[in-house]
């Protein structure tokens, strides 16, 4: 039977928006010494937005300007990126067109950022004729005109696109824990993949929660090790990561490796939580001691996971935790 102190500790989540899916969960909180945090959506708003877009292959006044920019301080320098993106030139708005064309069926919340300011400036783009997505790296399109690449620089590279010419901007926009996604093109669909060619970058960024620091160092306090997971790059991750104070960090975990990496603490003798809101979790929540699903969520992570926080606030991981220690040693 279930002990009453349990029950109750189940009343009192239940008022602060934490479902149970499983009775046994709170028991094992006071086991867990990992929580493992999903980046997206989990630790980040999960409501990305462009930030900024970068035509490559400019024409040298462009590049002045740019050195320009270079010497002003950072509070100028962040005015000029918003001017800058506030109005698109025409280079830029090409790179704008090709993403939003490639991303148009994408589900992907970074999809869903490129295609909102495709329609806040007034881009029109088609729609393409042939649609893929990769999922964890991005999406390959096919319009009339072009055969487009859209994805994290990473997923380019391994298709053997060169971005040389790139990396001085993706590092910069990675350094500042913006997403960078790239855009490569051929021109013509007859040529194959090989020949294409990155032609611009989109910076995407993605806010963190309000009460996710505070989280961190709830977790701190009660000697919990916080682990922060995502499919994004090393360098994006580990900006967003300093914000938060949490200093282990998985990146560019592909979806399906998500639980091989809980296994694998696990393994190492860590009892681990998981907390994530998409489909790409949803494994990983189920591997876990704890899964936590967070946020309106998808119904698979819901469905994977042992507990359901209602809100969007990272702080109904810590609510229960404290809610399960402290209703289990009632029962001792
Ligand atoms: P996370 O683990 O942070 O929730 P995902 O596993 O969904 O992220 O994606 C990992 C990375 O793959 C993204 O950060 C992005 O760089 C790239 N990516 C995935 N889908 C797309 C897409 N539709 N368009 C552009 N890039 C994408
Ligand atoms: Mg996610």
């Amino acid at each position: 039977a279930t002990p009453l102190a349990l029950i109750r500790g189940g009343g009192l989540a239940a008022n602060r928006g934490i479902l149970m899916r499983s009775g046994d969960a709170f028991q094992i909180f006071q086991d867990v010494d990992t929580v493992v945090l999903d980046k997206t959506g989990t630790i980040t708003r999960g409501k990305p937005a462009v930030e900024e877009v970068v035509a490559l292959g400019r024409n040298e006044a462009d590049t002045l300007d740019r050195d320009e920019a270079d010497t002003l301080d950072r509070d100028e320098a962040d005015t000029l990126d918003r001017d800058e993106a506030d109005t698109l030139d025409r280079d830029e708005t090409d790179v704008v067109r090709l993403a939003a064309s490639a991303e148009v069926f994408s589900e992907h919340p970074l999809a869903d950022a490129i295609l909102d300011y495709a329609h806040e400036h007034n881009v029109e783009f088609p729609t393409p004729d042939e649609f893929d997505s990769v999922t964890g790296k991005g999406v390959r399109a096919e319009t009339e005109t072009a055969r487009i690449l859209v994805g994290k620089p990473a997923w380019l590279t391994e298709t053997g696109i060169d971005l040389t010419a790139a990396q001085d901007d993706i590092d910069r926009l990675q350094g500042r824990g913006s997403t960078v996604v790239c855009v490569a093109v051929t021109e013509s669909r007859r040529d194959s993949a090989d020949a294409a060619e990155v032609v611009g970058l989109v910076a995407i960024g993605d806010p963190v929660k309000n009460d996710a620091a505070e989280t961190v160092e709830r977790m701190q306090a009660v000697g919990v090790t916080p682990v922060m997971i995502t499919g994004d790059n090393e360098r994006t991750a580990n900006a967003v990561a300093e914000r938060v104070d949490i200093s282990r960090v998985m990146a560019g975990v592909l979806p399906d490796d998500k639980r091989d990496e809980i296994r694998r603490l696990q393994e190492g003798g860590e009892r681990v939580a998981m907390v994530g809101d998409g489909i790409n979790d949803a494994p990983a929540l189920t591997q876990a001691d704890i899964g936590i699903a967070i946020g309106a969520g998808t119904d698979i992570a819901i469905e994977s996971a042992d507990i359901v926080l209602v809100g969007d606030r990272l702080g109904g991981v810590m609510d229960a935790y404290e809610i399960g220690t402290s209703s289990y040693r009632k029962t001792k």
